[in-house]
C-alpha cells in the first residue's frame, strides 16, 4: 500500500472512532511517526499532505530533516540524553518526550542560551513499566510546580506510550487515567493543558475514544519498520 491510501485509511478510522465518543475529528492531530524512514518517503508522506511528523533519535532526525521539505512540523518523542538538548531544540518544534526534572532544567537551561522558549509534552509512564521512560503520575504531581517555573519551557500537556497489548481493550483505563491527570495538573498550574499525546498504531481508535488529542501513528502508515527500535 503508497502512503497516501494508508492515509487515507487511517483519517477513516479516525472519524469512525470520534463519531462513536461524539467528538469532532479535526479534534484529533494525527502524526507520522518516520523513524526508520527515509527522506524520500517521507517527502512522499508530504505530498500526500501530511504535515505533522515524529522521531525518536537526535541523530537520525539531524541527518534527515535538512533532506525533507521545508514545511514540514517535526516532534522529538524518543528519550532524550541532555547532552543532546541543543541539537533537539534547534531541529524540532516540540519535544514530547520530558522524562524528568533534570532534563527539564538542561532543556531550560539550553533554551535560554538560544535565546528560545521550548514547548513541550511531559511523558507519563502510565504502567509503571521499567523499560519506559517518563514520570509516574504521583512524581509528575510532585513535581509539577518546579517543571513549570523554568522560564523557557512551555509546557502543552502530556505524552505517552502504552504497553504493548494484544488486547488494546485493556490500555482504556491507563488512557483514561491518563487524561484524569491531565485534569489534575490543570488544577495544579491553574492553566489549561491542551495537548494529550496517545494512542498509537495498536490502540489509537481506544485512546481517542478516551480522550487523545494527538495520535502518533507509525507502522499503519509507512508500514513494518525494517529495524527494531526501543
Ligand atoms: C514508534 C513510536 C510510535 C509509533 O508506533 P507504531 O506502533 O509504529 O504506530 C509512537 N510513539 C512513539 C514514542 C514511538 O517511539
Amino acid at each position: 500500500m503508497d502512503f497516501a491510501s494508508n492515509l487515507k485509511h487511517i483519517k477513516d478510522r479516525i472519524t469512525a472512532a470520534c463519531r462513536r465518543c461524539g467528538r469532532d475529528p479535526a479534534s484529533v492531530e494525527l502524526m507520522a511517526v518516520s523513524k526508520n524512514v527515509s527522506p524520500e518517503k517521507i517527502s512522499e508522506a508530504a505530498e500526500a499532505g501530511q504535515t505533522l511528523f515524529g522521531e525518536n533519535r537526535v541523530q537520525e532526525a539531524k541527518a534527515k530533516i535538512g533532506r525533507c521539505p521545508g514545511h514540514l512540523q517535526w516532534h522529538m518523542i524518543g528519550h532524550l540524553q541532555t547532552n543532546k538538548c541543543r541539537d533537539a531544540i534547534e531541529l524540532f518544534d516540540t519535544i514530547q518526550s520530558l522524562d524528568s526534572l533534570k532534563l527539564a532544567r538542561e532543556i531550560d537551561k539550553t533554551a535560554a542560551k538560544l535565546s528560545k522558549s521550548v514547548p513541550v509534552l511531559i511523558e507519563v509512564n502510565v504502567a509503571g513499566e521499567s523499560s519506559k521512560h517518563g514520570f509516574s503520575p504521583g512524581d509528575l504531581i510532585a513535581e509539577l510546580k518546579q517543571l513549570e517555573e523554568f522560564p523557557n519551557i512551555e509546557i502543552h500537556g502530556l505524552m505517552t506510550i502504552a504497553p504493548w497489548t494484544n488486547n488494546p481493550e485493556r490500555l482504556r483505563p491507563m488512557f483514561k487515567g491518563l487524561r484524569e491527570l491531565k485534569f489534575r495538573c490543570e488544577d495544579i498550574i491553574g492553566a489549561p493543558l491542551p495537548q494529550l499525546s496517545m494512542g498509537m498504531t495498536n490502540d489509537f481508535e481506544i485512546a481517542i475514544e478516551e480522550g487523545s488529542t494527538m495520535i502518533r501513528v507509525g507502522t499503519a502508515l509507512f508500514g513494518e519498520r525494517p529495524v527494531k527500535d526501543d
